[in-house]
């Protein structure tokens, strides 16, 4: 699971990084509001824990846009601000939660819970797509009755596809999102983890290469 932190003090940033690190998901930050915004559309994520009073952009400017181009990203406001107008305002530009601050690591640990329970898949950890099954406990695929073993990056860039199945995900998007690269290391690692899926799954396997645009998961 992946969380975008933004906020601007670098105490607090620390603090909800090293505890939500250490509930195994994978942190990044931003410390303020348009560089947060920018990253937060860039790139897949699971939640987005924003802050209110950010330099260059309000975390509200930064909520309104953030909803109206990824509306089914969950965000969750943690700010000092109490005011009732502010909860409701942040409530009415699509923020899914408002935690005051400050607040108990293990309440927010709670509130990121149910906000992250709401993305997982409901029937017994399975995804489907089409005739390919993931398994998301066992980090297994299936195609009929071959089951594959995959390691965490393969199963992670398979499942960005099946989340996307039937676009076409350009191998830039999917270094940002499966590696974290921000940039093009200049190799194939995209390529042949792709071909490590294909061997794996078998012939069946419903991943297609679009010509000089990326890699898409028939639907
Ligand atoms: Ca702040």
């Amino acid at each position: 699971m992946n969380i975008l932190l933004i906020e601007d003090e670098a105490r607090i940033l620390s603090f909800l990084a090293r505890g939500l690190e250490a509930e195994g998901y994978s942190v990044e930050s931003a410390g303020d509001g348009r560089l947060g915004l920018a990253l937060a559309v860039a790139r897949t994520w699971d939640l987005v824990v924003l802050d209110l009073l950010l330099p260059s952009m309000s975390g509200l400017d930064v909520l309104a846009e953030l909803h109206r181009r990824r509306p089914d990203l969950p965000v969750l406001i943690l700010s000092a601000r109490s005011d009732l107008q502010t909860k409701l305002r942040g409530f009415e530009l699509g923020a899914s939660d408002y935690v005051q601050k400050p607040v108990a690591l293990d309440e927010l640990l709670a509130r990121v819970r149910v906000q992250l329970r709401r993305r997982e898949p409901v029937d017994g950890g399975l995804i489907c797509c089409g005739r390919l099954e993931l398994d998301v406990e066992r980090r297994q695929a299936r195609i009929g009755a071959a089951v594959c073993e995959l390691s965490d990056r393969e199963f992670r860039l398979l499942r960005h596809l099946v989340d996307h199945a039937g676009k076409v995900i350009s191998r830039e998007r999917l270094l940002a999102d499966v590696w974290g690269y921000t940039f093009d290391p200049g190799s194939n690692v995209v390529d042949v983890c792709i071909r490590r899926l294909r061997k794996k799954l078998g012939p069946d396997a419903p991943i297609e290469t679009v010509r000089h645009a990326g890699y898409r998961l028939a639907a």
